[in-house]
């Protein structure tokens, strides 16, 4: 099939290049000029494992390409998908500014047996607003489908090749039927692909983010209650989780979820339900856990330090929303990064992928970015860990005691084992887990 594939992000980038090493042939479109320049020329704008290979093999091959202009792609396509970004707006509800100019571009230029899939995450009653807009501008009624991506930026070419299940929103047969001999390539083990109204399939896609953003919310309330009470969270989440009715999948605790998806998909719910007048009372719970969570590791340094951190040297280990990626939208690490910098402490920082990001952010209010993991704790006050990237698990902790000039962490993410760190002659403050001193 033919594909256009509109807005070039993590999704649409990652949407197009598995559709075209599916044997597609794909053209993604974006407005950012500066990236597809570089896409044409093989630099990929974002890290996400194995995707690289993936743009350049099936562009050389001819499959896959990339342009600014929709009147380029568009009149060819069978399939014309929408995955531009929804982000939060002042008021909390999902800022659809660009998913409205998009329609307005490809109206033009639609074939009449084109079906437009609407990918981005939108709220309930976006699909029907954009097949009104579509019949209003072209004087039919076009073909206009919700297909919701479920992806995880760190694994998202495996999660897009071999979904859990694909949710479809469709109004009639024709969509249907395109849809499933798109997806038929991805569903060999025999994983559903479920067709639904698009207002069933629009929610599907916000309740599975509130449920996960919920579970995050929930070991995290716990894991504070633990710290209180002198149990460890650790062995409470394995007691937890072996009740097969819970399992162990999303009971990490940690600094509160971030990302592009789950703050502003809880809070666009949030507002969806408002509009209802109803009262979405979980929804506001889980997002305020998290907010007050995203600052614990602030509040255990500024205990530690007794508010004092000015002309402290503090190594930060892992910038990145989460390990795998480069994204630092919502990352907890901004929360510490903006607290030291207003306390006026020196910062040394590490992350294996997500460092340009934040020196695009801070830039000189960051006083070095380390290359190396132990480079950024050569001569520090402390270390703070935000993300866990698998190279942070196994430290040598003899070398990274001897580096340090004072053996403290504060680890938001549980990495290291609280007798190990004992005997190394550490401090070493974790979440839900006693400190040792
Ligand atoms: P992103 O910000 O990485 O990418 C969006 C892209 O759209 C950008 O490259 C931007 O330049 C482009 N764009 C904006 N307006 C445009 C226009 N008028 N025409 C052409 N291109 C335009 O966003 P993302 O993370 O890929 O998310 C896209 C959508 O997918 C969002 O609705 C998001 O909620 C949803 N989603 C994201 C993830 C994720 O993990 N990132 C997972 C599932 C769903």
């Amino acid at each position: 099939m033919k594909l256009a594939v509109i807005g070039t992000g993590y999704v649409g980038l990652v949407t197009g290049t598995c559709f075209s090493d599916l044997g597609n042939d794909v053209t993604c479109i974006d407005v950012n000029q500066a990236k597809v320049e570089g896409l044409k020329q093989g630099i990929i704008p974002i890290y996400e494992p194995g995707l690289s290979e993936l743009v350049l093999r099936n562009h050389e091959e001819g499959r896959l390409s990339f342009t600014t202009s929709v009147a380029e792609a568009v009149p060819d396509a069978d399939v014309v998908y929408i995955a531009v970004g929804t982000p939060q707006s002042d008021s909390g509800a999902a800022d659809l500014s660009a998913v409205w100019k998009v329609v307005e571009d490809i109206a033009p230029h639609l074939r009449e047996d084109a079906v437009v899939v609407v990918k981005s995450t939108v709220p309930v009653g976006t699909n029907g607003k954009v097949f009104d807009l579509l019949q209003k501008l072209t004087g039919r009624e076009c073909h206009v489908a919700s297909n919701p991506e479920f992806l995880k930026e760190g694994s998202a070419i495996d999660d897009f090749m071999y979904p859990d299940r694909v949710v479809c929103g469709v109004r009639n047969k024709k969509s249907e039927e395109i849809l499933r001999q798109l997806h038929a390539p991805l569903l060999r083990t025999a994983k559903p692909i479920l067709f639904m109204s698009p207002e069933s399939s629009e929610l599907t896609k916000y309740a599975a983010n509130a449920m996960l953003a919920t579970k995050i919310s929930f070991i995290n309330e716990i894991a504070n209650l633990s710290e209180k009470v002198g149990a460890d969270i650790n062995d409470v989440r394995i007691g937890m989780g072996h009740d097969q009715r819970i399992g162990f999948q999303f009971l990490f605790p940690g600094l509160g979820y971030g990302g592009s998806c789950f703050p502003k998909d809880v809070r666009a719910l949030t507002s969806l339900s408002e509009t209802l007048d109803l009262e979405p009372r979980i929804m506001r719970a889980v997002d305020e856990v998290n907010v007050h969570q995203r600052s614990s590791l602030v509040r255990k340094i500024d205990a530690h330090y007794k508010g004092d951190v000015a002309g402290k040297t503090f190594g930060v280990w892992g910038l990145a929303f989460k390990p795998k990626t480069d994204d630092i939208r919502e990352a907890p690490a901004l929360d510490l990064l903006q607290y030291l910098i207003e306390k006026g402490a020196k910062i040394m920082v590490h992350d294996p992928e997500a460092m340009e990001n934040i020196r695009a952010m801070f830039g000189d209010k960051i006083n070095k970015y380390c290359e190396n993991v132990l480079e950024a704790v050569e001569g520090v006050d402390c270390l703070a860990i935000n993300t866990e990237w698998n190279e942070y698990r196994t430290p040598d902790f003899k070398q990274l005691k001897a580096k340090m000039k004072e053996a403290v962490i504060f680890d938001g993410r549980n990495l290291f084992d609280l007798e190990i760190l004992e005997q190394a002659g550490f401090t070493y403050y974790s979440v839900g887990r006693r400190p040792v001193k």
